[in-house]
């Protein structure tokens, strides 16, 4: 499938929330996306074909709207999910990795034993947006810290007026799709 299709679909099935969740932010709203089978399912087919052919064990999505991306994501590719959650969700035992924002902190965290018996297992990253690329950066050192090899950082939309695609380059490949 042509990406230029894909990314003319995905710019008219995003919409922009002005304002939310608070004054200045422009929110990048995807549940049109999502409730429109048409273009979910394109965008669905063309990451199966993209990622088919790497052999992946495991996608790791973002939470909380990499789950959605990432589960559908593995199920096409009939690879585990693995999910990235913030502090306190997961209930057995984690790894935990701090990040900062433009103030304060945040923190995420994985399952020590996500990636099971599989040594140096190849991992997919994905969430549905990147910004200043924090949250992505301390993901992929989740994934490394349990032992896994995190092959490519997956994003929908690139958030125009950061160099967060320069950050995660120094640990992974990255591959976003629309920037907006
Ligand atoms: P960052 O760590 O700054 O790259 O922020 C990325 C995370 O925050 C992703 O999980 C996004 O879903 C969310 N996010 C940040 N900015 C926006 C935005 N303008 N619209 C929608 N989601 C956003």
């Amino acid at each position: 499938m042509d990406l230029k299709i894909l990314q003319n679909e995905l710019n008219i099935t995003i919409r922009n929330i002005p304002d939310f969740p608070k004054p200045g932010i422009q929110f990048k709203d995807i549940t049109t996306l999502l409730n429109n089978a048409k273009v979910f399912t394109m965008l669905m087919e063309y990451l199966e074909s993209r990622y088919k052919k790497l052999n992946l064990d495991y996608v790791a999505g973002i939470e909380s709207r990499g789950f959605i991306f990432g589960a559908a994501l593995a199920t096409r590719l009939n690879i585990g999910f693995v999910p990235i959650r913030k502090k306190g969700k997961l209930p057995s035992t984690t790894v935990v990795e701090k990040y900062a924002l433009e103030y304060g902190f945040d923190e995420v965290e994985i399952h020590i034993d996500a990636f099971m018996n599989i040594k140096n297992a190849k991992v997919l990253l994905i969430d549905d947006l990147i910004a200043t690329g924090g949250t992505a950066e301390a993901s992929i050192k989740l994934i490394k810290s349990i032992g896994g090899n995190c092959i490519e950082a997956c994003f929908l939309l690139k958030l125009l007026g950061f160099d967060a695609v320069d950050r995660i380059k120094e640990y992974t490949e990255v591959f976003t799709i629309l920037d907006v």
